[in-house]
């Protein structure tokens, strides 16, 4: 039986060489093998690449995450996003060339699908190429259910089975990043876009679970191999108007881990601040100090 062949990005965890997917599964010229799932995505993690345990978010976190990102409450950042690797990419509709975007940590899909879609009604003839990776196998699993169109992997954002030098932007929302694996995949001239919390993130959450509550610290840029073009702020209020909605806020932040979701209970009604940064690079051209 002749196997079907496709190209893809990916590349072999083992030996680092492209991966070809078949039908069933993924190949290495080397012989390693890689299953494809029911719901069509592949496992490219390996045991060394995480610790103890199950990596990434819990089913919990995941159940919460996408019950509360699909009634719509962060669609204003998700649509800013969007509109900024649409003028980012700068994008040529006649291009005969496809478009390669990874979602570094992609979560359960919501944004990456997002993106497509609003790919797809720029210019329904573009072509695109879109990959999203994450650590957490549950949340992949969701991920493919999504669009069967994006390929999607479970692995780490420190040992990304993608190919040097193939992709034309990478997003990195709320994800750990790893500036090397980063430089590595991006093309020449491939965009970096990282989105994370601004310091008033949330604050209310924070104002009602702890007695001193801060503000979120705000981490430093990218390093040299990268140039930083521009920053850009999504500020909005977001009024929950159920104690589930309440609940599945808490779920999602790194505040459930720790703190008792008793202050959030009594309340039916919750308003609070979505306060998110954007940062978009570029790759720096290799070869080049600017010491
Ligand atoms: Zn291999």
């Amino acid at each position: 039986m002749a196997r079907i062949m496709m190209h893809s990005i990916f590349q072999c965890p083992n030996c680092f060489k492209a991966l070809k997917q078949g039908e069933r599964q993924y190949f290495c010229s080397s012989g390693h093998s890689f299953d494809i799932a029911k719901k069509g995505y592949v496992n490219l993690l390996l045991p060394s690449h995480t610790g103890a345990g199950t990596p990434g978010d819990s089913k919990e976190m995941l159940q919460s995450r996408r019950e509360f990102l699909d009634k719509g409450y962060y669609e204003g950042f998700s649509n800013m996003l969007n509109d900024i690797v649409l003028s980012t990419l700068s994008i040529d509709k006649d291009s005969e060339e496809s478009i390669s975007i990874l979602d570094a940590g992609c979560g359960e899909g919501y944004y990456i699908c997002r993106l497509k879609n609003s790919l797809t009604d720029f210019c329904d003839s573009i072509k695109t190429d879109i990959y999203g990776v994450d650590v957490s196998k549950a949340a992949i699993h969701y991920a493919s259910g999504r669009d069967k169109g994006i390929r999607f992997a479970v692995a780490s954002n420190y040992h990304i089975p993608v190919l040097k030098g193939t992709l034309d932007c990478i997003l990195c929302s709320f994800a750990p990043r790893d500036e090397g694996e980063f430089r590595r995949i991006l093309k020449p001239k491939g965009k970096l876009i990282v989105a994370s919390p601004g310091a008033r993130h949330l604050y209310s959450i924070r104002e009602a679970l702890y007695e001193s509550p801060e503000e979120i610290g705000q981490k430093g840029t990218m390093g040299e191999g990268f140039t930083f073009l521009e920053k850009k702020k999504v500020n909005y209020e977001i009024l929950l108007k159920s104690k589930q909605d309440i609940l599945n806020l808490f779920t999602m932040t790194p505040y459930s881990r720790h703190a008792e979701t008793e202050p959030l209970e009594k309340l039916s009604e919750f308003a609070t601040e979505v306060d998110i940064n954007i940062f978009v690079y570029s790759a720096r051209p290799a070869g080049r100090s600017f010491k």
